[in-house]
């Protein structure tokens, strides 16, 4: 298990949320930040390591990982690099949404 995720609960500052029926599988995402994403064989599209998956129909509509202060700039550089806009980071405590 990854420091991310062993981590307790209180230092998790924002969380990400990916649209991932609306990735379209171009890789930046785990280019910039192979330690947080990872691309799924059975379907082309990107997946969050580790995250909380909603399903709707059997298809993964939303991915949410919870992540410390000091993974936030890798995974605003990962959304930053996507092309379609899926990738959001979310400040858990303004429920800002950063990007
Ligand atoms: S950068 Fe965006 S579109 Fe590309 S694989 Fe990652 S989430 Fe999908």
């Amino acid at each position: 298990m990854s420091d991310q995720q062993s981590a307790s609960n209180g230092v998790f500052k924002f969380y990400i949320d990916h649209d991932r029926p609306n990735c379209i599988g171009c890789g930046a995402c785990v280019a910039v930040a192979p330690e947080f994403w990872e691309i799924k064989a059975a379907d082309g599209k990107s997946d969050v390591i580790g995250s909380e998956k909603q399903e709707e129909n059997g298809e993964v509509v939303r991915e949410v990982l919870n992540i410390a202060e000091t993974n936030y700039a890798k995974n605003k550089e990962a959304a930053d690099s996507c092309p379609v806009n899926v990738i959001h980071i979310v400040n858990k405590e303004t429920k800002e949404q950063v990007i």
